[in-house]
């Protein structure tokens, strides 16, 4: 615990309310590879605008 983040709306640190699910991003293709990125999206409550 103790990880702050910043509310995307106004920027304000908020407690982490928690991460959804993990995102995969999809590269464009490059010759026969694929290039995934992978990360949590951390996301927090925030007073002003809810949970994000
Ligand atoms: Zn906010």
């Amino acid at each position: 615990m103790g990880e702050r983040w910043p509310c995307p709306e106004s920027g304000q640190a908020l407690a982490l309310f928690d991460h959804a699910e993990e995102r995969v991003w999809r590269y464009l293709d490059r010759c026969a590879f694929h290039t995934f990125l992978h990360a949590p999206v951390p996301r927090v409550e925030c007073p002003q605008h809810g949970k994000l």
